[in-house]
């Protein structure tokens, strides 16, 4: 089978790798889909070890990258047992693996493993080829209304912004400030609606802004056009939103999510990468603000969004506004890396 490997610097290749065989404990999943998360950008730009940067670890070997992996399952090897996994059940993967024993992996969460962790993807085989062989436990069931390219977005991207939340515990009592509106943050944005919140999504795009009010944003700021800040205070009588969510990665955009944050308000952090300063007196604590960090979902955590998608009848499809054959794999990223667009996902 051919798979899609980033080679850094903006290049790609579909590279030929066996066809995976189960072993122990293991199952190989045929892909329906694949999604594009904006952390594919980093080993798809990087000049070295986009792993080790985001301190994935790895040996830095060639992968097939891709962690959004969505299919059915076509192979189960040596000690999986039918109620594990049946050939022919459509499954997600939890894309990650670690020792599988220690507190952290038992609850679900392998990504916080402390013996070393697999990110499919990033330093496992991913998604971006026709098969995938993963742990029988990296398996996550699917509701039947969840399409696999849902079920491929879920498993980062809108996993992603349904776990930072949680994690801020957004209700319909907060307006909730959505800073970057792309994948994560379009998804922020359309599940903080449904969580009851009142949604201010703010990007720099024009055709970002437009999806974020289709998916619910009561209003949308051009952060270029005015200072999102004042916009945000105007927003709330002077106060400022109950809550923040940064999916950008930006420090100004980071600065701008704390500063916009009401007094006793919370700020989620989940874009990654670079360094960021602030005023901790004036902009933290005079405020009692509370600040959280957001890694992606548990391996139930990733269950629970589907389900909550599922039941609420939320229209994620309509974030998938890019399909690509895997083929079309250096157009679909070239793409990717300077549009402004919604989501991208490879279908098989
Ligand atoms: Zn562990
Ligand atoms: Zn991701």
């Amino acid at each position: 089978m051919r798979g899609v490997v980033f080679l850094g610097e903006r290049q790609l290749e579909l590279r030929e790798f066996p066809d995976p065989t189960p072993g122990p404990g293991e199952v190989v999943v045929a892909m329906k889909a694949s999604g594009m998360c904006g952390s594919d950008l980093h080993p798809y730009r990087a000049a070295g070890n986009a792993a080790q940067a985001l301190g994935l670890g790895g040996s830095g070997g060639p992968v097939i990258g891709g962690h959004e992996p969505c299919g059915v399952v076509a192979a189960v090897g040596p000690g999986v047992s039918e109620s594990d996994a049946k050939v022919g059940q459509r499954v997600m993967v939890h894309h990650y693996w670690g020792c599988g024993q220690c507190k952290h992996c038992r609850v679900g969460w392998s990504q916080l493993c402390k013996k070393g962790i697999v990110v499919y993807g990033m330093t496992g085989h991913g998604g971006h080829a026709p098969f995938m062989k993963v742990p029988v436990r990296t398996l996550v069931p699917m509701p039947e209304q969840i399409s696999f390219e849902e079920g491929a977005a879920i498993s980062c991207g809108t996993g992603t912004a349904y776990g930072a939340l949680k994690r801020l515990d957004v209700s319909g009592r907060d307006t909730l400030a959505v800073f970057g509106q792309g994948p994560v943050g379009l998804s922020a944005t359309q599940l903080g609606t449904a969580m009851g919140a009142r949604v201010i999504a703010v990007d720099i795009a024009a055709e970002r802004r437009n999806l974020a009010k289709e998916f619910g944003a009561e209003t949308v700021i051009d952060p270029r056009a005015v200072d999102p800040v004042a916009a945000l205070r105007e927003m709330t009588h002077g106060e400022g939103v109950e809550a923040a969510i940064d999916c950008t990665g930006n420090p100004e955009a980071r600065v701008a999510a704390v500063r916009s944050a009401c007094t006793w308000g919370r700020v989620c952090f989940v874009g990654e990468g670079n360094t960021t300063t602030f005023d901790i007196s004036q902009d933290m604590i005079r405020k009692q603000l509370t600040i959280v960090a957001s890694w992606t979902f548990s391996a139930v955590g990733q269950e629970e969004c589907a389900r909550f998608i599922a039941e609420r009848r939320i229209p994620l499809s309509k974030l998938l506004t890019h399909r690509f054959k895997l083929e079309e794999a250096t157009a679909a990223y070239r793409l990717f890396d300077t549009q402004t667009t919604g989501k991208g996902v490879f279908v098989f």
